[in-house]
């Protein structure tokens, strides 16, 4: 197939280019732009870039008289004769074909299309491409595609890509309107430096474009996705490692790292760490005493005592002259977070002071005044910290719970407050998979807690079908018996119902009245008043209440030792890392804890989510499983990132990854402005708002 040329409507003397509005182009209604638009597609360059997710491969043709049953082959053939009539039986319209090639004779069939008796002449060539059934009058092609044979074949008898598609926009209608647009690949600047193209031996952008759309053959189609894939990666890359280097090149808080008050800090602490936070702490005071400022996610199961390393850089941080702000993500949490501080650092003369929502007015102007003079050096909040004009004069360190990145709106606005550049320890429980954190996390270092403390058992985890559900409520009655509590979890019931009130009221209802007449039944849901939400978690934590109901959406972070029952409602609905989430909620004490997954209709990959879950207690390895069953779109939602989308590049692609990041340190090596391509420099932009690059 040879390049075309392009053909779009330009009356009034449009500059053909690139971003160019699709109801521009000849063949596109505005119907059809609409419908494009719900595939993302605005715009020339857009469609350009729409890759195909495989190719038809109808090249090879097969002569009638060798057509075989059972599989699917393509002819080129002429009609002999065709005509339409209503099936004896399912009141189906057939129209049938008689087909002739050189040497032989075979028919096809086509249901409910009608209009095909006038669509097809006898003495039409086509290419036909279909199943071939054996019949008692030969060789029938069923319901076989076609095209009008000749020198402009699109469709069938070509290697012809299949693109995404969605209603009324098949890969047709997408085919004859691509092709012609490809010469504007001309225009479009390639991003990749030439000499990284030619040393990595990739081709150039517009002939990527070009073959990727209309491959000579597959594997020209496969290396043309690979330069696009590599493409992205690099930009990826460079943006992160640049954020990086700009960050410790930057002016930071030193914090001194003071042996003694480690080792001080670590002998009143009334267990022995871990490896992994020995090894973790030892990064963070290191990273803390080094010129730029520490970007560092610190990733732990539930359980796995990362509150007790922040506490440490908290400390060293004070002791160097530094104030800590601590965020958590919702009241409850930041409330726990100030009482396991208070207990771990109040000795060491480093009392928290808390400001959350319901701080009163007067509590919370004497806060601020001890933040802004100097005299508290630790505060624990939520993430109102940053947005309320919390002024802070030597902010040295910044935790945040429960999160992976700390953005770049949010640090500017910290750094704002408090002038230099302070340091930033993200934690979270919902670890990313290495595969993909070394592509994402280009610009941010990790630590990993990977083992529990000693003494934990691990939560039993068992799937719960339907007819077991009078069993699975007569064993949590026995163990509240015992004198434990236990959680029930319950899924939102649909999209309007944002904060899960009704399916925690209603499962509420029931199991207050109908299945534990008998205990006291606490309902939790993120419709109350914060004040009411607190009063109720309380009376739980207190052991006035038996059975907690709540919702997903309520963080139900608080530490309760004596609850070693989650039961999770709908359990399919919920993704693998927040049931893990959630069963990190018991299993916090020497009593064995249990984790109940009830499951409803049930689907196979909801049940094999579901087993997951129960085969292993370890984040990390459930994190690489759901990546294996979702595929990385799901899991990391490049968007939410704030990142540009990635159309050809396989984040599993660890190999094509590794080549990227290679390619992209070198290229910083002797260009770190990015002065020396103006393409290169100009795509930043678009990682802007996650990275900080300039
Ligand atoms: P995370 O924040 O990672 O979920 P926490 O820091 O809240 O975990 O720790 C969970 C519990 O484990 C706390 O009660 C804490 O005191 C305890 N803990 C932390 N580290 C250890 C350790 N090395 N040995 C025993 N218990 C520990
Ligand atoms: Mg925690």
């Amino acid at each position: 197939m040879t390049s075309q040329l392009v053909s779009i409507v330009t009356p009034a003397h449009v500059p053909l280019d690139l971003d160019l509005p699709l109801h521009r182009i000849t063949g596109i209604g505005p119907r059809q732009a609409q419908r494009l638009e719900k595939l993302g597609l605005t715009t020339v360059r857009d469609l350009l870039f729409h890759l195909p997710r495989r190719y038809e491969d109808t090249r090879q043709t097969v002569p009638l008289r060798a057509l075989q049953p059972g599989i699917v082959q393509t002819s080129h053939v002429r009609i002999r004769n065709i005509s339409s009539r209503r099936s004896p039986y399912k009141k189906m319209m057939l129209v049938e074909a008689t087909l002739e090639d050189d040497g032989g004779v075979a028919n096809a069939v086509w249901f409910n299309q009608p209009f095909l008796v006038r669509q097809l002449q006898p003495g039409m060539e086509l290419m036909v491409s279909g199943k071939i059934e054996s019949t008692r009058t030969g060789m029938t092609f069923r319901s076989p595609t076609f095209e009008r044979a000749g020198r402009d074949q699109h469709h069938v008898g070509t290697l012809a890509p299949v693109y995404p598609e969605t209603q009324g926009i098949t890969s047709r209608f997408l085919r004859t309107r691509i092709e012609p647009l490809l010469g504007f690949a001309t225009q479009l600047p390639d991003r990749l430096p030439p000499s990284v193209r030619e040393a990595e031996g990739l081709m150039p952008i517009a002939e990527a474009i070009y073959q990727v759309h209309v491959p000579g053959d597959l594997a020209t189609a496969a290396r043309a996705r690979e330069r696009i894939a590599f493409e992205e990666l690099f930009l990826l890359q460079v943006a992160a490692e640049r954020a990086r280097r700009r960050r410790l090149s930057g002016p930071g808080v030193i914090v001194a790292y003071d042996i003694d008050l480690a080792r001080r800090f670590v002998a009143t602490l009334p267990f022995k760490l871990t490896d992994g936070q020995r090894v973790a702490g030892h990064e963070i005071l290191t990273d803390l005493a080094a010129p730029g400022p520490m970007n560092r996610l610190l990733q732990g199961d539930v359980g796995s005592g990362k509150t007790v390393v922040a506490a440490l850089a908290a400390l060293m941080t004070h002791h160097g002259g530094f104030q800590t702000a601590v965020m958590a993500p919702t009241e409850i949490l930041a409330r726990q977070h100030h009482a396991t501080l208070e207990k771990l650092l109040a000795q060491h003369g480093l009392p928290p002071r808390l400001l959350v929502g319901s701080t009163s007015a007067a509590a919370r102007r004497e806060i601020l005044a001890g933040l802004a003079g100097g005299h508290d050096s630790l505060i624990v909040g939520t993430h109102a910290l940053i947005e309320d004009g919390v002024a802070m004069v030597n902010l040295g360190l910044v935790v945040v719970d429960e999160q992976h990145r700390f953005g770049v709106a949010q640090r500017q606005r910290l750094r704002q407050t408090s002038g230099a550049m302070p340091n930033y320890l993200a934690m979270t429980a919902t670890p990313i998979p290495r595969s993909l954190s070394n592509t994402l996390y280009g610009d941010v270092d990790l630590s990993e807690l990977r083992e529990m403390p000693p003494g934990r058992h691990p939560v039993e985890t068992r799937v719960v079908p339907p007819q077991e559900r009078d069993a699975a409520y007569e064993f949590v009655r026995s163990e509240v018996r015992k004198g434990r509590q236990a959680f029930v979890i319950c899924p939102l019931i649909e999209e309007s119902d944002k904060l899960g009130a009704r399916s925690a009221t209603a499962e509420y209802d029931r199991l207050s009245t109908t299945v534990f007449p008998d205990l006291r039944v606490e309902l939790l849901h993120g419709r109350m008043p914060a004040r009411e939400k607190i009063e109720r978690m309380d009376r739980f934590v207190r052991g006035d209440a038996d059975v907690l109901v709540a919702t997903s959406v309520v963080e139900v972070g608080v530490d309760i030792p004596n609850a070693t029952i989650m039961v999770i409602e709908g359990a399919e609905r919920f993704g693998l890392a927040q049931l893990h989430q959630f069963r990190g909620r018991v299993g916090r004490d020497q009593h064995q804890s249990f984790c109940l997954l009830f499951e409803g209709g049930i689907d196979e990959e909801g049940s094999q989510r579901l087993a997951a879950v129960a085969a292993t207690d370890s984040g990390f390895e459930l994190a690489e499983r759901d990546l294996q069953l979702r595929g990385p779109g799901q899991i990391v939602g490049l968007r939410q990132h704030g990142l540009p989308e990635m159309l050809a590049a396989d984040l599993l692609d660890v190999a094509l990854g590794r080549r990227a990041r290679q390619a992209a340190l070198a290229w910083l090596d002797h260009d770190a402005d990015l002065s020396a391509w103006q393409p290169l420099s100009e795509s930043m932009n678009g990682y802007r708002a996650v990275f900080d690059i300039d």
